[in-house]
């Protein structure tokens, strides 16, 4: 599919950061038809959107089905660190061409008033829930710390009040979630934002699009 002359792209089909995609492609000066299916294809513009969940995109990027991929920096390195991990020749050329200045948010420990944190040596012996536990063995691992990791698909703020775990590692924007669930935030480990990304040497047909959004406008 990816060897056609459309710059294939996939975004994400609902959540966060479809409207801005949109925007963002359509600010680049590239037509874009609103009223999109799963798989959209306009022969007056030179993008073809395939529209997923965003944890899909970066390994249809990485198996070169789609030429570029938009999610956040969060979902992207939590899945090349996995792809990486599983797949027995790491995937070539697997990196970020752009940030996109929508989508900010953070990747942060947030712990219940009943826990102290003074410092990241507090985490030892604790049980962390996240969605993103390949982001927190790396961290983990990096500091020297000893701790259990509870993987949860999502609504990783409930998981101290249902003693799942003692602390949560999940993505922070305003603060008002956690602060609904009783949580203060303590510590960043990433700081995210959407990203345009790519695995492929792409043909020079290609990079002239891709040129479009390289040199577009960044949202915000
Ligand atoms: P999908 O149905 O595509 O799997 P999702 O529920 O995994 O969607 P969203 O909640 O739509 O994902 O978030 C998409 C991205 O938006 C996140 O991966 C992150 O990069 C960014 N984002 C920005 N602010 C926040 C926030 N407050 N909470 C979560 N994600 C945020
Ligand atoms: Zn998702």
């Amino acid at each position: 599919m990816a060897d056609k002359k459309y710059l294939t792209v996939a975004i994400q089909k609902n959540g966060r950061l479809n409207s801005d995609s949109l925007q963002f492609l359509g600010e680049c000066g590239l037509t874009i038809n609103f009223d999109f299916k799963l798989y959209d294809r306009k022969k007056s513009s030179k993008v073809e959107l395939v529209c997923v969940r965003d944890d899909d995109i970066p390994r249809l990027v990485a198996e070169q089905i789609c030429d570029v991929g938009i999610v956040g920096k969060n979902v992207f390195l939590e899945r090349k660190i996995a792809l990486e991990a599983n797949v027995a020749t790491p995937v070539k050329n697997f990196e970020i061409i752009r940030n996109l200045g929508f989508g900010a948010c953070r990747l942060s420990f947030a712990v219940p008033n009943n826990i102290v944190f003074e410092k990241l040596t507090d985490l030892n012996g604790k049980k962390i829930a996240t969605s993103y536990p390949y982001l927190l063995k790396k961290f983990l691992l990096e500091n020297n710390i000893n701790a259990q990791i509870v993987y949860l698909s999502g609504s990783v703020e409930i998981a101290p009040k249902l003693k799942l775990a003692d602390i949560i590692c999940d993505l922070v924007a305003t603060g008002n979630t956690l602060l609904q669930h009783d949580l203060r935030e303590v510590y960043c480990i990433l700081n995210s934002e959407a990203i345009l990304f790519t695995a492929s040497e792409l043909s020079s047909q290609k990079q002239l699009i891709l040129s479009s959004l390289v040199g577009g406008p960044v949202d915000g």
